[in-house]
C-alpha cells in the first residue's frame, strides 16, 4: 500500500502567539500531517535583519533593545507552555547564540553574508522549538521530533538566496519515517561546509515544497492568513474571489508575477513530483481554500490578475548591432553573471527593453557592466500587470476587451506570446489600481 505523506507549512501569522500555535497544531492533527514546516514568529525575521544592521553599524544600545524584545516574546511563549527543562535549555542556547553573533558583528562592524544568514536562521529555529512543544503536548500518542532543517535542506553557498541541491535533499529525506511527526524550520538550509544558508525572503513555502518533493509527499499544504489564492489582490479590488482550483502553470505564473501568497519557487518541486498543493487560512480552516493541481477542469481565458509594483524599465540600445549578431546573448549573459532574472522583455533589432525590480538598480556594478554593451536608459515608477489564464493568444476578441478596459492608461510595454498563460503590460504605478479594477470587472466578473 502506498503510504500517504502530508507536509504542512504554517506561516508567521499562524505562529504569531500561543493561540495561533494551538490553532495550527489542531489543523496539523486534523490533516494527519507527517511534517510541519514553520516560519518565524510574525515580524521576527524583519527584526533580526534590523538587529544585524544595527550591530554592523555599532549601534549597540538600539540593537540591545531589539534583541531584548525578540527574546522576551519567545521566552514569554515558552513560559506559558508546560515546563520542559530540555526545551527551556535549547531556547536559552539560542539566545546565547544570538548574543554572540551580535557581539561579533558589532565588534568587527561588519556583516558578512554568512553571518547574516546565520542570525536570520534563529527566527525559525526558535519558532519551531516552541511549536514542537505545543504539538507534543497535544499529540500524546505519537512521537513528535524537532528536526534541524539544516541537516536536510542542502544548498549551495550563495548566502542570502541559496539554491537547494535536490538530490542531496532526497537522500537526506530517506532517513525519515512515517511514524514520527516532524516539526522543522522553513527558510533555512546549509551548504557543504555546514554553514547556515537561507532560501530568500518568504522562503518557507519553498522549503516545505522541497521537503514534500524529497519525501514523495501525497499532499503539500500551505497554511497562511488568507483563505486561498484570490483572482486579484482584494486590497486593490474588493470584488476579488478565492479560486478553488488552479493549475500549476497558472499558479506558478501568479507567484512569479506578484501574487504575494506563495513564494515563486514553491510550485517547481510540486510539479516535479505531481504533488497537489493546498492553500488555506489557519483562521478560517473550514473554508475550501485553493487546490493547485497538474490538471484542472475549468480553464477560463483569464483566471487572475496580478500586479508587481516598483518596476523599472531598462532599455539597452546599440546602433552598431544593426544586422549584426550576439547582442541579446551578451545582454542575457550579463543578467546571468549578476544572477538577475529577466522578467519581461521586448526586442527590436538594435535595442532591448527589460523590466526589473527597482531594487536591481542599486546594483551599480550590473548597471556599469550593461553600459559596456550599449546605451542604457532607465525609467522608474512602473507596475507590471499580468493577466494569468489559459490559451491567452487563441481567444478571439480577448485583446479587444483588454484594450477597452485599459483605454485611459498609457501602456509603456507589453509582452504576449511566450507562454499561453500570461499577458503582461507595464503601466505607470498611479494608473495600476484602476487598470486592475477595470480588467477584473470585464474579464473575470463577467466571465465564469
Ligand atoms: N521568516 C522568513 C521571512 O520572513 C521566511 C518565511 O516566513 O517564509 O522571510
Ligand atoms: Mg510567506
Amino acid at each position: 500500500m502506498k503510504r500517504s505523506y502530508v507536509v504542512s507549512k504554517f506561516g508567521g501569522t499562524s505562529m504569531g502567539g500561543r493561540q495561533e500555535m494551538e490553532r495550527s497544531a489542531v489543523i496539523s492533527m486534523e490533516r494527519n500531517s507527517n511534517m510541519v514546516v514553520v516560519s518565524a514568529l510574525s515580524g521576527t525575521t524583519d527584526k533580526l535583519i534590523q538587529v544585524a544592521k544595527l550591530a554592523s553599524r555599532g549601534l549597540t544600545e538600539d540593537c540591545e533593545k531589539m534583541v531584548f524584545s525578540i527574546k522576551e516574546r519567545h521566552q514569554a511563549l515558552m513560559n506559558e507552555l508546560p515546563k520542559n527543562t530540555r526545551a527551556i535549555k535549547i531556547l536559552s542556547n539560542y539566545f546565547d547564540e544570538l548574543d554572540l553573533l551580535v557581539q561579533n558583528i558589532s565588534l568587527l562592524k561588519e556583516l558578512t553574508p554568512k553571518a547574516h544568514d546565520h542570525i536570520l536562521s534563529l527566527g525559525e529555529r526558535m519558532s519551531s522549538l516552541l511549536f514542537s512543544e505545543v504539538l507534543r503536548n497535544k499529540l500524546q500518542n505519537q512521537t513528535v521530533e524537532l528536526l534541524d532543517a539544516r541537516s536536510m535542506i542542502k544548498t549551495d553557498s550563495n548566502f542570502g538566496k541559496a539554491t537547494p541541491l535536490i538530490e542531496d535533499i532526497a537522500k537526506a529525506c530517506k532517513a525519515l519515517n512515517d511514524k514520527t511527526v516532524y516539526v522543522t524550520q522553513g527558510f533555512i538550509g546549509s551548504d557543504h561546509d555546514g554553514n547556515t544558508t537561507i532560501l530568500g525572503r518568504g522562503g518557507s513555502d519553498y522549503s516545505a515544497a522541497l521537503f514534500a518533493e524529497g519525501m514523495n509527499a501525497t499532499t503539500l499544504e500551505i497554511w497562511t492568513d488568507v483563505a486561498g489564492i484570490a483572482t486579484t489582490d482584494p486590497r486593490l479590488c474588493t470584488s476579488a474571489k478565492i479560486i478553488h482550483e488552479i493549475s500549476y502553470a497558472e499558479a506558478g505564473e501568479m507567484a512569479q508575477y506578484g501574487a504575494k501568497i506563495l513564494h515563486p519557487a514553491t510550485i517547481a518541486p510540486a510539479v516535479r513530483k505531481s504533488i497537489p498543493v493546498f492553500v488555506g487560512s489557519t483562521f478560517e480552516k473550514d473554508l475550501p481554500g485553493t487546490w493547485i493541481r497538474e490538471t484542472v477542469e475549468n480553464r477560463p481565458a483569464v483566471r487572475a490578475i496580478t500586479k508587481r509594483a516598483h518596476q523599472a524599465l531598462l532599455t539597452i540600445c546599440n546602433p552598431n548591432m544593426l544586422n549584426a549578431y550576439g547582442f541579446m546573448g551578451e545582454i542575457f549573459g550579463m543578467f546571468g553573471k549578476h544572477r538577475i532574472s529577466v522578467d519581461c522583455i521586448t526586442t527590436s533589432e538594435i535595442s532591448i527593453a527589460v523590466t526589473v525590480d527597482n531594487a536591481t538598480l542599486d546594483n551599480q556594478k550590473f548597471i556599469t557592466d550593461l553600459k559596456g554593451i550599449g546605451q542604457v536608459n532607465v525609467e522608474t515608477g512602473y507596475s507590471l500587470i499580468s493577466l494569468i489564464g489559459n490559451d491567452l493568444f487563441s481567444r478571439s476578441s480577448l485583446a479587444k476587451s483588454i484594450f477597452n478596459s485599459v483605454d485611459e492608461a498609457s501602456i509603456r510595454m507589453m509582452s504576449l506570446g511566450a507562454s499561453s498563460y500570461n499577458f503582461n503590460f507595464l503601466v505607470k504605478e498611479e494608473e495600476s489600481t484602476t487598470c486592475i479594477q477595470k480588467l477584473h470587472k470585464a474579464l473575470i466578473e463577467g466571465h465564469k
